[in-house]
Formats: C-alpha cells, structure tokens, sequence
C-alpha cells in the first residue's frame, strides 16, 4: 500500500503536523490522503485508539493497524471510496481498552485542494455485546453473527439497516451494502402500517426483552417471502438486532392445511363448513340478489359402494362431481357436503324456472353410463331447489333445499323438486316473526304504493305508472317487494296485500291533487298465488267501484306461469275483466315459459319484456335475438309491448328502433311515492292497443 515516502529522498526528519478534528456524531474521525496519509484526526483517535498520529501522517494510517486483514479491508475501504465517492465497512480495530468493533464509513472529497478521504467510524462494540450473551467475546459473537444461517440485521431507532449479514443478503438478494442504504420498512411489507409501527415501538420502549412477530418481506427480484422477525432492543446508542428467520416454506405448509380442512379430500371439491361460508356470504354481499341453492343426493348410491366396494364408490362420486361441475359456471361452487351429498350455490338465479333449468342440466350431466374397472353404472341423482335472498340466513336456505330434496325421494327419485312453503312448511324463526310484522303492517299502515313511469319510445311521453309495494318497517326501514313477498305468497298474506295494492292504486289513479288523475293508465300487479282462488274480476270490479276509476285506466300485470297454471275460471275471469275494459299486461315475460302461442290464448293486451333480456340486449348476442323476435311477433299480433327496466340510451335506441312501444326503467324515472311528478308531454290514456279488434 501506498506509503508517504519519497525514494529519491532521504526520510524527512520534522513530523509533519496532524489538524484537530472535532468528533460530532461518530466517534472517530480522520482524514487522509488517497494514499492513506492521516492529515487530520480527532482526539479520540489518540485517546481511545490510542493511534501515534504524527507516524500515522507519515506513513499513513495502515502503520497503526495491528492486523493484515485490518490493512486489506482499509485498503480496500479507500480505493472504493476513491472509485465511487463513498463506502462502508465493519472491521475490529484495536483500541487501549482492548479490541473494538467500528462501523466506518469513508467519503472522498473531490472538490477539496488535497482531494482528501473523510472516514467516520462509530464503535459498535457495545450494541453487539448488549444483543447478546456473548459479552464476553465480541468476536465470537461477530462470528456467529456472520455466520449464522438465519439472517440477522442491526438497525437504528428509525429502523435504518446499518449492518446486515450473508444469510439476510442471501435471503432477500440485496447485496449487503444496498441493504445498508435501506431502512426496514423497504424490506418488510408493513401492511396496514398500524400494527408494524405498534410493534416497533413497543420493542424500543420496552427495552432488552424480545419480541418476534410474521411479516411480509420483499426480495431485490420483487418477489415476498414470509419472515418470522425476532428482534431485541438496545440502548444507548438505540440499537435493534433483527433475526429474520425464512418461513415461507411453512406458511405455504400451513396455508395448504387450512386448505385441506376446508375442502373434502376426494374430489377437492368444498366441504359442508366451506360451502356453508360460501353461501352465507353470498346472502350478505348482495343485499338485492338472489341465491339459488341446489341440493342434490345420488341415488341408491350404497348399493354400488356395498356391493363393488370402497373403491368404486370413490371411483363413482369422482367422476360424478367432475360431471356436476360440467353445467355449471365458473363463479357457481359445487360443494360436497356428504358421504353422497352434493350442494350447488348459484348466484343470481331470478326466479325458479331458472333453478329448475340448471337442476334439468345437472341431471342430464349424470345421463351416461360411469365407467367402474370393467362395469358400466347407471347413476341418477335427486335434487331439492331453493333460493334464498337477505335476509335469508345459509342454514334457512339449505334447511328448505334439503326439505325439497326429500320430497324428491319421496316422489319416485331421479327428479327435481324445488321448494314449495305449502308442502315443505319450514318456516324459520324469522320469517314467523316477519310474518307477524307483515300481517300487523296490514292493519298498522305500513304499506306504501310507489309509482314507476311508463312511456312511450317515440317522444317518452308518461302514458302510465307502475303501481309497486313498499313496507315501510318500524325497524328496519322501507323493504322493497323482494324481502316479503315471498314470505306473503307462503303465509297467505298476499291476498289481502294484493287487495290493498289494488284498492289503493285505483284510489290514487283516480284523485285529482296530489294523485295520477291525470297521469294515464296504472299497472298493479297480481301474483299467480293471488289468482289461483276465484274472486279477481269481483275483487278488480269492487275496487273500480269504490274509486271511480274507469276501467280503461286500469292494467292488471299478471305472469307467465299464472296463464300456464291458470284455471277455467281464471280464464273466464280475465275475459271478463277484459271484456269490462281493464287491460292485461303479461309481466316478466321471457322468465318463465316464454310461450308465445299464451299470447293466442288469452286476453292479453300488453307484454313487458323482461329485463333480464333488456339488461344484456347490447352485449349478449342471444339476449338480442330473443327481444328482436319477440317484438316482431306482437307487432304481428297488435300488442303493445314495454321493455322493462331500460337505464341507457342506447338500450332506449336499440328499442326504438327494434320496434318496442313503451319503456319503463330508471332512465326515465324510479318508483316514488305520490305525488309524482308528471312531466310534458303527457299522453292521454289512448288504448295501448285496437282493443276493439283484439276482442272481435
Ligand atoms: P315487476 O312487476 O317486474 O316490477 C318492475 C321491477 O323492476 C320493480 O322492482 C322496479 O323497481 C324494477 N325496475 C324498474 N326499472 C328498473 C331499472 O331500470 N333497473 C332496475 N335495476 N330495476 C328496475 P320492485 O319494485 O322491487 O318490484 C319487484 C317485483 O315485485 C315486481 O316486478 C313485481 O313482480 C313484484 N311486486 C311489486 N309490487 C307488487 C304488488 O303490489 N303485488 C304483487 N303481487 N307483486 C308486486
Ligand atoms: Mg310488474
Ligand atoms: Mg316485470
């Protein structure tokens, strides 16, 4: 290494003088030439070192350094620092008290005349013993600090690195003097910032105790790896020594087993715990939607087991649950909850036609013939259907599948049945309770009628309103039709609820101030529950009476399974109101049967197409067909049709121009309480359709 001797001459005699360097934040400090040549040092350099400055400015520093290995790693300090402009390093220096460590750090200032080196150091000496037991032998300790496999950092109070070993380099793949430049919290993912900050704290505060906590740490290549942190704190100077032991492995491990316990081992296909939660959330995180659960059991499946073995059982679920699994959607679970117990959840079913049709596939699926060794297996599967809606809970939904399902066994196997409250009376806890309420909302006033606009696609003028209930609960706020009223069709609260409705929108359709006297038609539905019993065209009839409506203002929105299902009485029943001048509207129609020869068969006037239909009638190519041929034949017929639920112009433009006569739906306007505002142009109540003609 360089030293400050001039060959040509003899050595100087005179000493050369060494400046004074205040030591502030380190405890040493020097300065020196590239080469090494101490021109300035602070006193504790002396002192404490116990350095011989005046040799130190002649022959440079390297001749105050006891070891080779002291002089390799100061050499190779000064050249870095002299290359890069700065460098750090670790190394044992001797001192009048006996060995030290110092963390030095070196600077090269390159726009000085004598472009010197400033080097810092700070002895560590004493945060590295107080981290360990090993006080009495720093270097042993250092050792096994270097050495140690788990990865092993000290930090300040802030939680800046400043000094790593090879296992934690190794570990998140920094090499160790870019981990000196970071701070801790660059290297652990403090998700949610609190608890990282919380725990930090808690260890500088409560000093020398330890503490070790899982945390997310980020590689050099960006990956994460999980890390078990165990640090130790302390004082004076604030000091951290991190472990940071990698348990990725056993996270994975752990994660896996959670996995297993919640899935069945078979089929992998979720238990009844998972598929229970899966369920349960569903109900809670769409408030509006409605969940369709499939109960399905393989029938005399104990034959096969019993007499074929184990074996082939297992043989036989794997392949069924990899056919349940073929008609479903990708976002529908296929749940195995018992020995032969398969549970399908399906999200957004509408109505039990829809359920019923899924039901209809699974069943198909299982059609063929399962191969087991050399047999083939007939196989057929029972399902039990129903759909629940918040605020439904997992087990009231699953509780009335299971109730269908048995009935389906009991019936003959190999069928669906879905639920049906009249013969598979389950009623919970609390729907009784909200049956109560809603019969006392009867008499208590709690109904609202909200009224929707209908208008007509040519110049949106309000030609009627949509008559739909409202409760509004003591409790729990305005519920919308979907919380109640099938609780109404099974506890035979929908007649009076129906009579209500109908009472109260010829009311308000026919008073002046304040109501629709002047605002068209109105529409109140009927559900097919209502209808099953004769009655209508009395009740439609007494309610005409009372209000003074003339029966041209008055639509009756009934459904497709409602004319399916409907008696010759009802038949009779809507001729007659037909006949009196009251309009038929086919609701919903595309949900159920979609039978277009109902159209022939009955007096219907109106049909309003689904939304299911108007929703997707831009994107979904079917949806398209379907409303493009639906409109086209009630052109041909002489019907008016509305399209439900219409919430863009361009659903209004397509319409428009497919032909639709009327829209409803939130781009013209949501259901309100009276008083409505009506706004220009308002339609008289013209026919919708030639009436005339229609009856001939
Ligand atoms: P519905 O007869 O098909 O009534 C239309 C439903 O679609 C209403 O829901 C309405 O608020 C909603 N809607 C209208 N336009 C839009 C739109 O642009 N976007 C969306 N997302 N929805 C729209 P509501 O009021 O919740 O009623 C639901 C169903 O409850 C009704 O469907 C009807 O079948 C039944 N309902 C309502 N009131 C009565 C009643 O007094 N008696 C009977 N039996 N059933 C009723
Ligand atoms: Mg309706
Ligand atoms: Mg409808």
């Amino acid at each position: 290494m360089p030293v400050a001797l001039r060959p040509d001459r003899a050595p100087v005699q005179r000493r050369r003088p060494v400046t004074r360097l205040a030591a502030t934040d380190a405890d040493f400090v020097l300065r020196v030439t590239a080469e090494g040549r101490l021109l300035a040092a602070s006193d504790t350099v002396r002192d404490v070192l116990g350095w011989d400055l005046a040799r130190c400015a002649d022959e440079g520093i390297e001749a105050a350094l006891s070891g080779s290995a002291q002089r390799v790693a100061v050499g190779r300090l000064l050249a870095e620092a002299v290359t890069t402009g700065g460098a750090r390093t670790t190394l044992q220096v001797t001192s009048t008290g006996g060995p030290r460590w110092v963390d030095v750090a070196a600077k090269h200032l390159r726009d000085e005349p004598e472009r010197p080196v400033l080097i810092s150091a700070r002895d560590v000496t004493h945060d590295l013993a107080a981290a360990t037991h090993l006080s009495s032998s720093e270097l042993q300790w250092r050792v096994a600090f270097e050495h140690s496999p788990i990865g092993g950092a000290l930090l300040d109070d802030h939680g800046a690195i400043l000094v790593v070993n090879a296992s934690l380099s190794r570990m998140l793949g920094w090499p160790a003097h870019e981990l000196t430049r970071m701070d801790v919290t660059d290297v652990v993912v403090c998700q949610g910032g609190l608890p990282w900050w919380d725990w930090w704290n808690d260890l500088l505060t409560d000093s020398q105790a330890s503490s070790t906590a899982d945390r997310m740490l980020r590689t050099a290549r960006g990956e994460r790896v999980w890390g078990r942190l165990t640090a130790a704190s302390v004082t004076s100077p604030p000091r951290v020594i991190m472990q940071m032991e990698d348990i990725t492995g056993r996270r994975e491990a752990e994660l896996e087993l959670a996995n297993r316990a919640l899935h069945d081992g078979l089929t992998g296909a979720p238990n009844r715990f998972l598929t229970r939660q899966w369920l349960a959330s569903a109900l809670e995180d769409d408030p509006d939607g409605r969940v369709g659960v499939l109960y399905g059991d393989l029938d005399r499946f104990k034959i096969v087991n019993d007499s074929l073995g184990h074996a082939a059982g297992d043989s036989l679920l794997l392949q069924v649950a990899e056919r349940l699994r073929m008609p479903l959607r990708p976002e529908d679970l296929l749940g195995r909850v018992g020995g032969d117990e398969f549970v399908m959840v399906i999200e957004g079913v509408r109505t039990p036609a829809e359920l019923a049709d899924v039901a209809q596939r699974l069943a198909e699926a299982l059609d063929e013939p399962f191969q087991i060794g050399e047999h083939q297996h007939a196989m057929t599967l029972s399902l039990g259907g129903s759909i629940g809606s918040h605020p439904d809970t997992a087990d009231d939904v699953l509780m009335r599948a299971d109730m269908a399902l048995l009935r389906a066994k009991r019936s003959g196997r190999a069928r669906y049945v879905g639920f049906d409250p009249a013969q598979d009376r389950v009623a919970t806890r609390a729907d009784l309770q909200l049956e109560d309420e809603l019969r006392m909302s009867l008499a208590s006033d709690e109904l609202r009628a909200y009224y929707q606009p209908i208008v007509t696609m040519g110049d949106l003028g309000v030609v009627g309103h949509e008559a739909l209930v409202r409760w509004q609960h003591p409790q729990r706020g305005l519920l919308p039709p979907a919380h109640f009223l099938e609780l109404a069709e099974s506890s035979g609260l929908i007649r009076p609820l129906g009579g209500w409705m109908l009472s109260q929108a010829c009311r308000d359709a026919a008073t002046g101030s304040g109501g629709l006297a002047d605002a068209g038609w109105v529409a109140v539905n009927a559900s097919p529950s209502q209808l099953t019993r004769p009655g209508v065209a009395a009740d439609v009839r007494r309610a005409l009476e009372e209000s003074g409506l003339r029966p041209e203002r008055l639509h009756l929105e009934i459904t497709e399974t409602a004319l399916i299902t409907a008696s010759a009485t009802l038949v009779k029943e809507l001729h007659e109101l037909s006949e009196l001048g009251v309009r038929i509207a086919l609701d919903d129609f595309g949900t159920g049967y979609s039978s277009l020869s109902l159209l022939r068969q009955f007096p219907v006037d109106v049909v309003k197409i689904d939304r299911s239909f108007i929703e997707p009638v831009l994107s979904d190519r079917s949806a398209y067909a379907i409303v493009k041929a639906v409109l086209s034949m009630c052109r041909d017929l002489a019907l008016s049709t509305v399209a439900e639920g219409i919430e863009t112009e361009q659903q209004l433009d397509l319409l428009r121009e497919l032909g639709c006569s009327h829209g409803q739906g939130f781009l013209f306007g949501r259901p309100v309480p009276l008083p409505v505002r009506v706004p220009v142009p308002l339609h008289a109540p013209t026919p919708l359709v030639n009436h005339e003609r229609r009856r001939a």
